[in-house]
């Protein structure tokens, strides 16, 4: 059993909350693409935590959690995020631990290099993490980066730093930064390097055994389908991609099918960052919805932009994700809203629409705003019926604008805080 969690929107959805849920029936969790820009914040019995690298389902001692070729690792950051974890209790260990060979490492000059373009695009800028993800991803395709198996060579890999740094230093110099001095580089990796080394595994050969093997396995999207590098908000999106389909290929076993997409998706909308954003509110009742759906960036901290649950964006992050069923989050939030804002279509050149416009028709995109009910307090429902009647329909309107069932509602960032629909 393959099951893909993904999200349908712009990221930040819950995709870590429901991993931690979800986890409970899967024997290994694996996180396909991205690095420490993601930021899952999941709240158990055991405490609070932000992931960035490690997939969610970390925190579940069943479980076996993957790193696929997919990611761009930031080593010291993840030997941190490690620790950290460690001192809340979870215990983290080769045996539940599995890092691809064929990941790819982010080095400190990628992050310095995704800073220094940021800073030099001023109010231009794309508004990275600035944690040097865009870069690694850039020389990845350039065949420019070190990956985890190159750790266990040590005379190939200090030919290969000094040879990267040669070239990187090309580019340092153009922005007037000092040049990257390689033997740093090479005391970073073998510092952190050193550490991760025993969860070094062959990822692909593992994945394929416990597949033969009949394990259950979930593979961990970072960011929403609106940020993915194909088919998001090009050039705003993320440097990988965030959908479904690549999840075989970013985890390491490629040539296989997910059995089952399950699309995380928010009853409202949120943005962190730069680029088109149609359905986005402003003023007091933007203010509102941010303060009540704590809507500042788990890694970053910025405050995120904010608006009505959008149905244009949302059909195509449910069909872009070839989403199966929809896990709905953050009905909660909407609580004390006595009208609640639908963004029910697209007013594009006059033309109105529900289907999702890319390029400069999305920039000139307007939302076609509908205000449905409010409905109440409904963090304590733990069943469909027990929903306020103006609640049901909020589902269900959002279940047949999506043309995608609703499965799962979540009411509450706890573990048990949610409602499975029959
Ligand atoms: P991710 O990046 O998709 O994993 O999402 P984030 O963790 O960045 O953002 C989701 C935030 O909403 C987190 O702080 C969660 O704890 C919280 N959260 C998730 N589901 C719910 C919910 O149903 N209700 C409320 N109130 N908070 C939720
Ligand atoms: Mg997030």
């Amino acid at each position: 059993m393959l099951t893909a969690i993904v999200g349908i929107n712009w990221g930040d959805e819950g995709k870590g909350r429901m991993v931690d849920l979800l986890s409970r029936d899967y024997d290994i969790i694996c996180r396909y693409q991205g690095g420490n820009n993601a930021g899952h914040t999941v709240i158990n019995d055991k405490g609070k935590f932000i992931l960035n690298l490690l997939p969610s389902g970390i925190l579940r001692e069943t479980t076996v959690n993957v790193m696929g070729n997919g990611m761009v690792i930031d080593l010291e950051h993840l030997v941190g995020e490690m620790e950290s974890l460690r001192e809340k209790g979870i215990n983290i260990t080769p045996e539940n631990l599995k890092i691809s060979d064929k990941a790819i490492i982010c080095l400190p000059y990628h992050k310095m290099m995704d800073i220094l373009e940021e800073d030099r695009l001023a109010d231009k800028k794309f508004g990275s993490t600035r944690r040097g993800i865009g870069p690694v991803y850039a020389d990845k395709y350039m065949k420019k980066d070190i990956r985890m198996e190159d750790l266990f060579d040590e005379d190939a890999l200090k030919e290969r730093i000094y040879d990267l740094t040669e070239w990187k230093n090309i580019t340092v110099k153009g922005y007037g930064h000092e040049p990257v001095n390689p033997d740093d580089i090479l005391a970073w990796l073998d510092k952190f390097g050193g550490i991760l080394k025993p969860y070094v595994t062959d990822v692909s050969t593992y994945l394929h055994n416990a597949i033969e093997d009949g394990k259950k396995i979930m593979f961990e999207a970072q960011l929403g389908a609106l940020r993915d590098i194909d088919f998001g908000i090009y050039p705003y999106t993320s440097s990988s991609s965030t959908l479904a389909g690549f999840a075989p290929i970013g985890a390491g076993v490629p040539g296989k099918k997910i059995d089952l997409s399950i699309g995380i998706m928010k009853a409202y909308s949120t943005c962190v960052g730069e680029g088109p954003f149609t359905c986005e509110m402003f003023g007091e009742e933007a203010e509102a919805l941010r303060a009540a759906g704590g809507e500042y960036g788990a890694a970053t901290g910025r405050p995120r932009r904010v608006g009505p649950f959008d149905v244009p964006a949302s059909r195509y992050g449910v069909r872009v994700q070839g989403a199966d069923v929809i896990a709905l989050t953050k009905l909660d939030v909407l609580s004390n809203m006595e009208k609640i804002p639908v963004c029910v279509a697209y007013d594009v050149d006059g033309e109105i629409t529900t289907d999702f416009p890319s390029g400069s028709k999305l920039n000139r995109a307007k939302p076609v705003v509908e205000y449905v009910d409010g409905f109440g307090d409904v963090s304590g429902c733990r069943t469909f019926d027990e929903l306020p009647e103006n609640a049901q329909k909020y589902v269900r309107y959002i279940e047949k604008a999506t043309e995608c069932k609703i499965k799962y509602v979540s009411v509450g960032a706890g573990r048990d805080e949610y409602i499975e629909v029959e």
